[in-house]
């Protein structure tokens, strides 16, 4: 298995030396509904044939992320499109789905009123009580590790094993921690999806998805779905994304020392009356997170007194985007409670973006003492 660097020295690169003299570099934003077809076209060819089939901005983004996660892939207009697609193409009436019950609220929205009416059983485990569930019965187990917003960890490995041992298939929300920072599909995960919209891209302009497997009729089921159903993504927001992805191992590396390096210097701040980051030895699953991930990602959650503390720190610190979505450059940060994530009112998200360190922490910590 090669390693990252290897990886994403390969995603810089593995067009680079087929580039025909005069062709871009960068890969052309291709509008068009209608390709050439001369005569009757033989299975993928010619590559391009209508635009919901597909679409070379799509493939070059497709490509990208193929080597990044040694798997296909599939992209989507949204996180929340990759992930329906996974339940619309794989799941059935009378099949039983276990989601996280701490996960992204809206994928358990999705299941609860859409998939629930059509006959699916949806089962919901809270993701620090998924090594003691019994899978017995299920057609997919769904993880988010860490999980939204409350930063708790599951074992992909081992839920890989005992979700393949009970015939099930074992999918892997890895939006919070990217291909970079941790590998589902290397620990047996059969799916992963991800929101394109975070770190990925990087940059809070563009809201896109992706799937990736490494079986073929998984992958193709999930494709189908996709031509058939119409999810299917503008050229140009695939090629903001694939502009978004070629600095994000900088950017991810910048993020998690910075995330680190302030979990750090939060720890014991007498504002707090809780500091959760998986890279601190006091998270329950620090352990877990030393191997099964690589950096700790640039989630962090503090909880203040209450509403009106967190608040202060949140507007007091003058640097942090008050939107709601996390991974990007600039560091934002938002008390989930105001969306009705079972957290306490105090509890803020804090996503740690690309700034430089020392005014970054500068700025934090003195809106944490005043707040
Ligand atoms: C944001 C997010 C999604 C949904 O992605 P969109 O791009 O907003 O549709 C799914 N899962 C997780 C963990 C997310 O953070």
């Amino acid at each position: 298995m090669s390693t990252p660097d290897q990886r994403f020295f390969d995603l810089l690169h593995h067009d680079t030396a087929s580039r025909a003299p005069g062709e871009p570099y960068s890969p052309p934003i291709v509008s068009a509904s209608m390709f050439a077809i001369p005569g009757d076209p033989a299975p993928g060819q010619p590559a391009w044939q209508y635009g919901r089939f597909g679409n070379p901005s799509w493939g070059a983004l497709e490509d990208s992320l193929a080597v990044l996660e040694d798997a296909p892939v599939a992209i989507f207009p949204s996180g929340m499109a990759a992930v329906a697609a996974v339940f619309y193409a794989l799941l059935k009436s009378g099949d039983r789905v276990l989601l996280p019950a701490d996960g992204y609220f809206t994928t358990r929205v999705l299941a609860e009123r859409f998939l629930a009416p059509l006959g699916v059983a949806v089962e919901t485990c809270a993701t620090r009580e998924v090594a003691s569930r019994d899978f017995s019965g299920l057609r997919l187990v769904w993880l988010e590790t860490p999980s939204n917003p409350g930063l708790d960890l599951a074992d992909i490995a081992a839920a890989a094993a005992r979700a393949h041992a009970a015939g099930a298939l074992l999918v892997v929300d890895n939006t919070t921690m990217t291909p970079l920072g941790q590998r589902p599909l290397d620990l047996g995960a059969d799916l992963v999806v991800s929101s394109d919209t975070k770190a990925i891209n990087g940059h809070s302009d563009v809201v896109a998805g992706h799937v990736a497997a490494r079986d073929a009729a998984l992958m193709a089921a999930v494709r189908d779905w996709r031509r058939i159903a119409g999810a299917i993504p503008g050229a140009f927001e695939a090629w903001l994304v694939h502009r978004g992805l070629e600095t994000l191992e900088l950017r991810w590396q910048r993020m998690n020392d910075n995330a680190l390096a302030l979990a750090q210097r939060f720890s014991g701040h007498p504002k707090l009356k809780a500091l959760t980051y998986p890279g601190l030895p006091g998270h329950p699953a620090h352990q877990l997170a030393r191997r099964q991930m690589r950096g700790f990602g640039p989630l962090i959650g503090l909880e203040l007194a209450d509403r009106d503390a967190a608040e202060r720190f949140i507007h007091g610190a003058g640097c942090l985007r008050t939107g709601t979505s996390f991974g990007g450059v600039h560091s934002s940060a938002e008390r989930r409670a105001r969306w009705g994530d079972a957290v306490p009112a105090g509890y803020v998200r804090l996503s740690v973006g690309c700034e430089p360190f020392a005014p970054l922490a500068a700025a934090l910590i003195r809106a944490l003492d005043a707040a």
